[in-house]
């Protein structure tokens, strides 16, 4: 595997592969069975697989989050190796952002509902970085997970609305046996928290109302954000101790509903 962390390099090596396919998955490292069936995905439809590790200062909004993320760099490397990854991207803060992040991407709608109102331009931040991501790897695809749906969405939206060439490629979720989605947060869970995490998505799953569903999740021991249901999505997220979950799960088939989400 190919380790750049000068992104002039990186773009170089890009620009070399004349006639070659990349699937690029761009993710925040603490790696998991999440990102590494993106990663399968990515090798069963590609010439090449490229991957990024980049803990995005400009998506988090609260101090003590970023802190505390997960940082598990050896053996993420090691995981992506032995997964056969050729490329591997690992930028610094300061090289992603030589405008000191003057130079954003700004959705107006879809990304201030949700988690968007809970977490303000956290996906102006997620949008930024994957555009740049996406303009030094230039893939022919780009891998990314259900389990953040209203990211997947809002990526999906930049694309289709700034002509990028790059396909988003939408992966499902994969799960612990119990249902709690894999997640690099789920790390920072202690041993009682992770047990009560189930409950989430059994919850949520329920053919319940979301007023019902936050009932429950209370009872059982959650601080709940917001459930709702949104074209045939219910879509939540939830607080267990000091850390943040979230979830989403198709109820439906058909869509009903005001927005694209
Ligand atoms: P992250 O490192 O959390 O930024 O995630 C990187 C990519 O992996 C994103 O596209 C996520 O949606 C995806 N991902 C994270 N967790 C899962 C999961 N449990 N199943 C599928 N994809 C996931």
């Amino acid at each position: 595997m190919e380790i750049f962390n000068n992104i002039q390099s990186a773009r170089k090596h890009f620009r070399t592969l004349d006639g070659v396919s990349v699937g690029f998955i761009p993710t925040m490292g603490a790696l998991h069975a999440g990102h590494l069936s993106l990663v399968r995905r990515a090798a069963a439809e590609n010439d090449i697989v490229a991957a990024s590790i980049f803990i995005n200062p400009a998506q988090f909004n609260d101090a003590n989050d970023f802190e505390n993320y997960p940082r598990k760099f050896d053996t993420d490397i090691s995981l992506l190796e032995a997964f056969e990854v050729d490329v591997l991207l690992t930028p610094e803060v300061e090289d992603m952002f030589p405008d000191k992040y003057n130079y954003q991407v700004s959705e107006n709608k879809e990304s201030k509902i949700l988690e968007g109102l809970y977490r303000p331009r956290h996906f102006d931040g997620v949008l930024t970085v994957v555009l740049k991501l996406l303009n030094i790897v230039h893939p022919g695809k780009a891998y990314f997970g259900e389990k953040d749906w209203q990211q997947l969405k809002l990526i999906q939206g930049m694309a289709k609305a700034l002509f990028l060439d790059t396909e988003i490629i939408a992966c499902p979720t994969i799960r612990e046996k119990d249902g709690l989605a894999m997640s690099s947060r789920n790390i920072l869970l202690d041993k009682d928290e992770l047990k009560r995490a189930a409950k989430f998505h059994q919850i949520l799953s329920e053919k319940t109302t979301p007023e019902a569903k936050t009932t429950t999740l209370e009872k059982a021991g959650f601080k709940v954000d917001y459930i709702e249901e949104r074209e045939g999505r219910i879509l939540g997220a939830v607080r267990l101790g000091k850390v943040r979950l979230i979830d989403n799960e198709q109820i439906w088939e058909n869509q009903k509903s005001n927005t694209n989400l």
